[in-house]
């Protein structure tokens, strides 16, 4: 017997909307005033300590920072995949809207035929930053 999955109601929807962008505006605050560089406070990535390896993630808040001050060739060079998954984070917020906009449906704003090819890059990118010849990936 297949029961469908309970709906959730477009009040929680809402409300989870702006506890996430409050949520984002808080980090980006933090982030904007005190430089990740300087400041020992963040958490250090564990993957990194571990195996002396970079992560996808590695440089990411150092990124950010970069963007946050409007220097984006720093952040490319901070972590190159979050500055582009911002960008396509942007860009498929803005075709969901338009298509809100207009009535036609876009299925979802996360679809899950976008996980595993954005797995495979990042497992690309993971791979690639930490050979010699990509070193300009590293953080
Ligand atoms: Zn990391």
């Amino acid at each position: 017997m297949n029961t469908p999955p309970p709906k959730i109601a477009p009040d929680n929807v809402r409300f989870a909307a702006i506890l996430l962008a409050a949520i984002g505006l808080g980090v980006g605050a933090v982030v904007f005033f005190f430089n990740p560089a300087t400041h020992a406070f963040y958490p250090v990535c564990q993957f990194h300590r571990l195996t002396g390896l970079n992560c996808p993630g590695c440089g990411m808040t150092r990124a950010l920072y970069a963007l946050l001050h409007g220097n984006f060739s720093a952040a490319l060079r901070d972590n190159a995949l979050f500055v582009m998954a911002l960008g396509a984070l942007g860009m498929r917020g803005a075709w969901f809207e338009w298509n809100k906009f207009y009535g036609r449906s876009s299925g979802g704003f996360f679809l899950v035929k976008f996980l595993w090819p954005l797995l495979s890059v990042a497992l690309v990118f993971t791979i690639l930053r930490n050979l010699p010849a990509f070193a300009f990936l590293s953080p």
